[in-house]
């Protein structure tokens, strides 16, 4: 059997303290685990102490502690009768469901399944016989501060030879990247499969036609459109405005440019929007058109609507729980975002519109709010935006237009019919194709792998490490290894 230690201790080992220790990034570039044990023989005199760093590896506190009882139980000879002295109560609790209790799967959803299989299989295949007891943090237990003192140690001690192999015993190991997957294995699919949505999705050529991804806060963006509560639920007539706002990010929206590429037998592509006919109605064109009827003036109203979003932002900002006091020039300095500039509107304020959020946008903020609170606060106005889009203009220009089609003779079933073939030859006549060549510079289409490495390597959820995707364009991408 292979062994984690490679210490032997004596079979007069009586008692083993155990002890771990995180530090969080902090205080380090990158989290730093240690563990440490002190073997103890009846009469209370130490035999051997052992301490070391851990790779890191799903850092936490409770990793460090774990391995710590790990290491210990595997420096031990077989068949002892050993008792384990940790000042950790959640050890004890994750001992007797997790060891003293037949496998279940529910332990695969755990974090450090591998590490308690890998304790499982020392202590059946050693015939050790634990019993682990609590002592308090704090109390006057010299040997608990012993440990304690030396698990901290370890992190800055520079004579430590080399960390323990990181060969688990756990009977079946699954890796991701060569990184050992010792969290939920369903919940870690599902990650990957999130991280290569969103790469996908970011590497639309719709996205990449007039300029770079890298502006955009994908996970934000993300975030914004997923949470939506609607989006589950396609009761209540919601389902169509669902549709438009997955189509206003994706600009998939049928408006007379894009109809007039897909079928441009029906659609003379030298029309101009049928409003104010001055220009194309593209996707963009919708907010800004310049026809003006006394009810209706889709650039007026888009106007309004922009800045009810910016105020209303803006209030809950000024309320919200911040990281850092605000300065008296912060709302000053929100307001002369770019992305609120819509006279004519910029480009910044055009993505906005789409769902799009800007990098510049959650920077900014980024120096005053945490994440949570920067994500839960741009959700709802952005969803309440769409919808005024959404009935404000789009339902009213889709009107207009359902009885521009029916004068023009356009029927529901012309539509649904195949192209006409006489038309073929027109088809890309006059109307510049989609831009399809993606810039792919700041993008490698495998950007999901470290991102989903990193997050095994540093902690926390893969999509807090979406800034490594612009580290990696100078770094030798991390290859699949596994998946
Ligand atoms: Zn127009």
């Amino acid at each position: 059997m292979p062994r984690i230690s490679d210490i032997q201790l004596p079979s007069s080992v009586y008692t083993l303290y155990i002890d771990g220790s995180f530090l969080p990034p902090s205080s380090h570039p990158v989290s730093s685990m240690a563990y440490v044990w002190t073997a103890i023989d009846s009469d209370g005199f130490i035999l051997e102490s052992h301490y070391n760093i851990i790779s890191s590896i799903f850092p936490s506190a409770l990793r460090s502690e774990v391995f710590a009882l790990l290491h210990g139980l595997d420096s031990l000879p077989p068949n002892s009768k050993i008792t384990v002295a940790t000042d950790c109560a959640q050890l004890l609790s994750l001992w007797s469901s997790h060891v003293n209790a037949p496998f279940i799967p529910r332990m695969l959803k755990e974090f450090n399944h591998l590490l308690w299989s890998s304790i499982r299989a020392i202590k059946s295949h050693k015939n050790l016989d634990v019993t682990l007891i609590k002592v308090p943090a704090h109390a006057d237990d010299t040997l608990n501060k012993h440990v304690d003192v030396l698990a901290k140690a370890a992190h800055t001690d520079s004579h430590l030879s080399s960390r323990p192999s990181l060969e688990l015993l756990a009977p079946c190991i699954l890796q991701f990247n060569s990184l050992p997957v010792d969290m939920n294995i369903r919940k870690f699919i599902r990650d990957i499969f999130d991280a290569k949505t969103l790469l996908t999705l970011a590497l639309l050529p719709r996205f990449n036609s007039s300029s770079s991804t890298s502006d955009i806060d994908w996970a934000c963006t993300k975030f914004c459109l997923i949470n939506d509560k609607q989006f589950v639920s396609h009761r209540n007539g919601r389902s169509e405005f669902c549709g438009f706002r997955i189509k206003l990010l994706l600009d998939m929206l049928p408006t007379l440019t894009t109809l007039q590429r897909r079928k441009p037998h029906l659609y003379n592509p030298s029309w101009l929007c049928l409003q104010c006919n001055s220009f194309p109605e593209t996707l963009d064109h919708l907010w800004t058109c310049p026809y003006i009827l006394p009810e209706f003036s889709p650039f007026n109203t888009f106007k309004i609507l922009l800045l009810a979003l910016q105020t209303n932002y803006l209030d809950k900002f000024l309320s919200a729980s911040f990281l850092i006091p605000l300065l008296d020039s912060f709302a000053a300095e929100f307001m002369a975002l770019d992305c609120w500039d819509c006279d004519p509107p910029s480009f910044s304020c055009l993505r906005l519109a789409r769902g799009l959020i800007l990098l510049s946008l959650t920077e900014f903020l980024g120096i005053y709010f945490s994440s949570p609170t920067i994500w839960s606060i741009l959700d709802t106005p952005l969803h309440d935006f769409h919808f005024d889009l959404y009935v404000q203009i789009w339902l009213c220009r889709s009107i207009f237009f359902y009885h521009w089609e029916s004068a023009q003779g356009i029927t529901k079933k012309m539509k649904l019919s195949a192209l006409d073939p006489s038309s073929i030859s027109r088809t890309s006549f006059n109307i510049p194709p989609d831009s399809s060549i993606p810039s792919l510079a700041t993008v490698f289409l495998d950007s999901w792998v470290s991102w989903v490495s990193s997050s095994i390597i540093r902690g926390g959820s893969w999509i807090s490490h979406l800034d490594f995707w612009r580290r990696l364009t100078v770094q030798p991408l991390l290859r699949i290894s596994f998946w």
